[in-house]
């Protein structure tokens, strides 16, 4: 079968979804509401610091995924990171950014950015997607919500009967938050040993240095991220307060003592998933309507990039 297909979110899951639909002969419009691609792959450019506050690095074990990654190594859109590495699995990163890799998995389909889809609407068999500015578009045969789990409780929240199977899902996961502090230095740091560091204990629960990464040239940036109970416990603290906390804790870990050149705190309100649903994706065949992310398999780019084949019916070998 094949026809038109709405991918709400154009995060890794929903491209990924996307990609696999468009491969299997369907004709794909992608919507995001942000003015980019990629979700929380993002990146800010600061006083002349590249900073990735999202998703640091992805250590593919999916056969498919790494192939795709290895494919974006040789087109240059994509890189190996050493610093990375753990327990034999290589690291990656997309090039110059980490949504990179993404956007050359989009040649052929139709991408909508700065779209914020509202309402779902089921006219007899077809689907239209209805945004912010009151534009509706369609129709189509099937519509993935690629969507965190709130977000995608709200687009079901607008159909009159929506899949009983589908609001259950959204109900049965959890997501945790994180404050990310955002450093640039110069001079560059003379400190070894935190070019990719994970931390068990403490408010801290990584430090990475961004211009160990290929293509994040300028000065010598880091990005910090708090723990998921930290952050959880001090989401509503003003940035100014989280900049304070979280430089301390910095400068404890590393034993740091120079002044930053540029401080920022970011906060990520749906950052890690710490409760996954456990199924790859879930699909209504009767209405065609299905959902996708990281949070049903697991909190990491592998898991988004799954569930999106998933939904598309093309899950990848070995996942
Ligand atoms: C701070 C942080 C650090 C992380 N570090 C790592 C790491 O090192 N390694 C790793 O593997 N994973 C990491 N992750 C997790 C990884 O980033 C995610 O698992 C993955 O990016 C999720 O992809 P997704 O497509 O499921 O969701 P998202 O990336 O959240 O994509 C969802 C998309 O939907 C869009 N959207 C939402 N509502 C609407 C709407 N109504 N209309 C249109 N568009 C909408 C959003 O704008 C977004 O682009 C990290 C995440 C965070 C936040």
């Amino acid at each position: 079968m094949s026809g038109r297909v709405a991918v709400i979110g154009a995060g890794l899951a929903g491209v990924a979804c996307a990609r696999a639909f468009a491969d299997a002969g369907w004709r794909v419009a992608i919507h995001d509401r942000e003015g980019r691609i990629g979700g929380r792959l993002a990146q800010v450019r600061r006083e002349g610091a590249v900073f990735d506050h999202g998703g640091q690095f992805i250590r593919p074990r999916d056969p498919v995924l790494k192939a795709l990654l290895e494919a974006g190594v040789a087109a240059g859109v994509a890189a190996r990171w050493p610093a990375a590495d753990r327990d034999g699995v290589a690291a990656y990163v997309g090039c110059p950014t980490m949504a990179a890799p993404l956007e050359a998995l989009l040649h052929g389909i139709e991408v909508r950015t700065g779209c914020r889809i509202t309402g779902l609407v089921r006219d007899g068999e077809a689907w239209w997607v209805e945004d912010a500015d009151g534009a509706r578009r369609g129709p189509f045969d099937r519509v993935a919500l690629a969507v965190p789990p709130a977000e995608a409780s709200q687009l079901l929240g607008t159909i009159e009967a929506p899949p009983e199977a589908l609001i259950a899902a959204t109900g049965a996961v959890e997501l945790a938050p994180c404050w990310a502090l955002l450093l640039a230095f110069d001079p560059p740091l003379d400190l070894d040993g935190f070019d990719a560091r994970s931390i068990d204990e403490g408010p801290l629960a990584w430090i990475a240095r961004n211009t160990t990464k290929r293509g994040r040239e300028g000065r010598d940036s880091w990005t910090v991220h708090a723990s998921p109970d930290w952050s959880s416990a001090h989401l509503e603290l003003p940035p100014e307060a989280v900049v304070e906390q979280l430089l301390l804790e910095f400068q404890a870990a590393t034993g740091v003592t120079a002044t930053p050149c540029h401080v920022e705190a970011h906060r990520w309100c749906q950052a890690l998933v710490t409760q996954a649903l456990g199924v790859p994706a879930v699909h209504d065949p009767v209405t065609g309507l299905g959902l996708c992310g990281d949070w049903c398999l697991g909190g990491n780019m592998e898991a988004a990039f799954l569930s999106g084949r998933a939904l598309a019916g093309l899950p990848g070998n070995g996942g």
